[in-house]
């Protein structure tokens, strides 16, 4: 898998997962777009990856943000050929004690966010006449999960955003899949109750927690040129979880 000169925007990219794909790609020559919401990280992350990415603060919720994002990728590069939606945030709590602030903070981020960044990238692919968008769904998407009703509601909308997207843009060359992780080791399941994680580790076929980088090897998958023949897919990393 070649990406030399493409160039591929992650969101959510100045740690866990985004980061680990962001580094994947630079890893296969591809310039890349650090996008995330807090300008320090985002400029330590793209200093730390070197000179063939560029930084962009932006929150993946506001409409304007996004524009930005996209202008100042294309200012850079001059296209835009994978955009990876992988921004996303957890507020996990048993749905009756779930506000409704948690509920709309989860869906505007994992799912808008997603919406808006799509929107903009088809934009801009149909002018290409190519691309690729992979999304950032989650297993508790497919099958649902104790206290993360507002998260899988969000990763199960993502699924559905994927299926539409993929049939709408697939005449313009455009495909859209999405990826469906399990348990990874991040700052946002480090936290997870003990049982949570005891239940995975008993559940997992391949008994291991998964790592970032067997996401990245996914994402790299679909955006690749031999992926050209897959859309509207979604493909579980998670060690045998939900088969
Ligand atoms: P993480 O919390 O380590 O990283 C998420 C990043 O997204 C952070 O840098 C955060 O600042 C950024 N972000 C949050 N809201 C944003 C916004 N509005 N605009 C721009 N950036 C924003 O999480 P992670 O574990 O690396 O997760 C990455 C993706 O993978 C998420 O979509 C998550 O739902 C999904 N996922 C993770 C797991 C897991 O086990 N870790 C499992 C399934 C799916």
């Amino acid at each position: 898998m070649d990406f030399t000169d493409k160039t591929v925007l992650v969101t959510g990219s100045a740690r866990g997962i985004g980061r680990e794909i962001a580094e994947a790609f630079l890893g296969r020559g591809a310039n890349v777009v650090i996008c995330d919401l807090n300008q320090e990280a985002v400029d330590a992350t793209s200093k730390e990856l070197g000179e063939k990415t560029i930084g962009v603060t932006a929150n993946v919720t506001k409409v304007d943000d996004v524009e930005a994002l996209f202008e100042a990728a294309t200012a850079k590069f001059g296209r835009v050929d994978v955009v990876v939606n992988n921004a996303g945030i957890t507020r996990d709590t048993l749905m009756i004690r779930m506000d409704e602030k948690d509920w709309d903070a989860v869906l505007d981020t994992n799912l808008k966010g997603a919406f808006l960044v799509t929107k903009s990238a088809a934009r801009l692919m149909m002018k290409q006449k190519a691309g690729r968008i992979v999304n950032i769904s989650s297993v508790v998407g497919l099958i649902g999960n104790a206290g993360q009703a507002n998260y899988s509601a969000s990763k199960a909308g993502l699924i559905g955003l994927t299926k539409s997207a993929a049939k709408e843009l697939a005449a313009r060359g455009i495909t859209v899949n999405a990826v469906a992780p399990g348990y990874i080791a991040t700052d946002m399941t480090k936290d997870l109750p003990q049982a949570a994680k005891d239940y995975f580790m008993n559940n997992i076929p391949l008994k291991r927690e998964g790592r970032p980088s067997d996401v990245a090897a996914a994402v790299l998958f679909l955006a690749s040129d031999e992926a050209a023949y897959l859309t509207g897919q979604v493909l579980a990393v998670d060690g045998g979880l939900t088969m």
